[in-house]
C-alpha cells in the first residue's frame, strides 16, 4: 500500500473517490460534481404506485394504469440511466459488488418513504446456472446491504427456474408471459401472513416483481412492497 493513499484513508476514512469514475473528492458525497449531473433520482413527482418518475403529476402512470397489481407500493432512489445504469452494468456484468453497499444509502431513503413495518426482506433469485456463472445475486447483495442498515431479516424464500434469465429486449407483454410460472416458493408457510419486502436491482416494466408479488399473494402473504435501486422512467 502507498504511503500518501494511507494517510488518505487515516484522514478521510468514509470516501475519498467518485463512485462512478474514481476521481478523488474531500467530501462524503459518492459521486463528483460532473458526475452528480448523470445521476438521476426519481424524486417527488413519481407515480404512487410504482414509484416511477412521471414527467406530469398523476396519481397513477401509464405502466399501472388499468393493470393488475400484486404489491401495494414500489420505490426506487433512482432512475435507470447514466451513471447509475452503467454502474449496475458494472456490478452485474463487471463484478462490482460493492456497488450494491454504495448505492443502498440511497435505498434507504426509499425504503423511509414507504413507511411501513416488514417481517422480513426478500429478493429476486436467479436461476441456478446464472448464479453459478455470476457468482453472487446483486438483488442478494442489495437485500443484504439494506438488512443490516434496517436490522429487517433476509429470507431466501425463492427460487427460478432455467430458461428465465434473459428479459432484455423483451417488450412488457412478452415480459409478462416470459416470467409466468418461472418462480417458486421455497416454503410456503415462510410468507404465510407476512408482510414482505422485495428487492430487486432494476425495475423495467415491473413484470418479475409483480409476479412474485402475485406468488407471494397466492401464500397468503399479507402484504408485498417492492424496492429496486433504479427503475425506467415512463415513456
Ligand atoms: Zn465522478
Ligand atoms: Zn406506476
Amino acid at each position: 500500500m502507498n504511503a500518501i493513499k494511507s494517510i488518505k484513508e487515516i484522514l478521510f476514512p468514509e470516501k475519498f473517490t467518485c463512485l462512478f469514475c474514481g476521481r478523488e473528492i474531500f467530501h462524503g458525497e459518492l459521486f463528483c460534481e460532473d458526475c452528480r449531473k448523470e445521476v438521476f433520482y426519481t424524486g417527488a413527482e413519481i407515480c404512487e404506485k410504482c414509484g416511477r418518475r412521471t414527467k406530469e403529476r398523476t396519481a397513477v402512470c401509464s405502466y399501472c394504469r388499468g393493470r393488475e397489481t400484486y404489491f401495494s407500493t414500489a420505490r426506487s432512489p433512482f432512475v435507470y440511466k447514466g451513471a447509475i445504469s452503467a454502474l449496475i452494468k458494472r456490478m452485474k456484468f463487471g463484478g462490482a459488488k460493492y456497488v450494491a453497499e454504495e448505492l443502498v444509502s440511497d435505498a434507504l431513503y426509499s425504503f423511509h418513504s414507504i413507511g411501513k413495518e416488514f417481517d422480513f426482506i426478500a429478493f429476486v433469485p436467479m436461476t441456478e446456472k446464472g448464479l453459478k456463472k455470476r457468482g453472487f445475486n446483486q438483488s442478494e447483495l442489495i437485500a443484504r446491504a439494506l438488512s443490516e442498515k434496517t436490522g429487517i431479516e433476509v429470507k431466501d424464500v425463492l427460487s427460478r427456474k432455467e430458461g428465465s434469465a434473459d428479459q432484455v429486449g423483451l417488450k412488457r407483454a412478452e415480459r409478462e408471459k416470459n416470467v409466468k410460472g418461472r418462480f417458486s416458493l421455497k416454503d410456503r408457510r415462510a410468507v404465510k401472513d407476512k408482510r414482505i419486502l422485495l428487492i430487486d436491482d432494476v425495475m423495467t416494466t415491473g413484470a418479475t416483481v409483480n409476479e412474485i408479488s402475485r406468488i407471494f399473494y397466492n401464500a397468503g402473504a399479507a402484504e408485498t412492497c417492492v424496492l429496486t435501486l433504479c427503475c425506467a422512467e415512463v415513456k
